[in-house]
């Protein structure tokens, strides 16, 4: 089954959603991801939901403050503890409990795609995107979330890190993308995927390997199997020489 493939019916008679809320203060960076492909059909077909929420309307002065200058000194400005604590708390009303609370930061745990896997059986996600210097360490605390970081290097903003945490869910969520394309893919069981071909046969000289043409099953599987072993060896060497 190709990942084009039109969704399922019966998954989307059978379950609610799976309900994103994103808490920014630049909503228009978040406009265009969701609004193409599969993402785009997933929340089409009633599968997933993307709600967008600023920061700024949970304010109650008339600049609409959301940051200011961190306690002890130093440089930039801090995301203030009340405006992102009230806008949570409302919009996931009684849902607060059950859902997953996740505040973007470079300082978080790593995202994995077992992170992935497990968020994607949850109801409702709540996504918190910090900008500046970060967050009043308050907000973590209260509302009871988890810091997540997508990688090792610093962002202006938590957007992007949120977009790509909403991605990776939500291809996971039931009847998103064929339970075949899920299965076998990289980062499964600790190993990226096989290398992969399609036509030609022949191209500027390089062929595709001939067990792959055979039609023998097993011995597909078998190579698919060794390939992506090495895969992951050459990966994990370079990538210790880079450390
Ligand atoms: N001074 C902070 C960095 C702030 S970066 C520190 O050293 O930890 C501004 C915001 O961008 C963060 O609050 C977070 O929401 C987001 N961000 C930046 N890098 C990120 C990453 N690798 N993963 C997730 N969020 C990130």
């Amino acid at each position: 089954m190709s990942e084009t493939e039109p969704i399922h019916q019966a998954l989307r008679e059978q379950r609610q959603p799976l309900r994103f809320d994103i808490f920014t203060l630049f909503p228009e960076m978040l406009a265009g991801p969701f609004d193409a492909s599969i993402l785009k059909r997933a929340a089409a077909a009633g599968l997933i939901e993307i709600q967008i929420h600023q920061i700024r309307d949970w304010t109650h002065d008339r600049y609409r403050t959301v940051d200011d200058r961190p306690y002890g000194g130093g440089a930039g400005m801090i995301m203030m503890a009340p405006p992102i604590t009230e806008a949570v708390e409302s919009v996931l009303g009684s849902d607060l409990a059950s859902a997953r609370t996740l505040i973007m930061s470079p300082s978080g745990i790593r995202f994995t795609q077992d992170m992935a896997s497990s968020l994607a059986g949850a109801q409702r996600i709540a996504i918190v995107c910090g900008h500046y210097e970060g967050f009043d360490e308050r907000i973590s605390s209260i509302l009871l979330a988890e810091e997540v970081s997508i990688g090792d290097y610093v962002l202006t903003g938590g957007e992007i890190p949120a977009m790509v945490i909403i991605d990776a869910v939500a291809r996971l969520a039931p009847g998103v993308i064929s339970v075949q394309s899920i299965a076998e893919e990289s980062h499964d069981k600790g190993l990226v995927e096989h290398p992969q071909y399609t036509r030609p046969v022949e191209f500027r000289g390089l062929t595709v390997p001939e067990v792959l043409l055979s039609g023998h099953h097993q011995q597909v599987r078998e190579w698919r199997r060794a390939a992506a072993i090495a895969k992951q060896a050459k990966r994990d060497e370079k990538e210790s020489g880079h450390s």
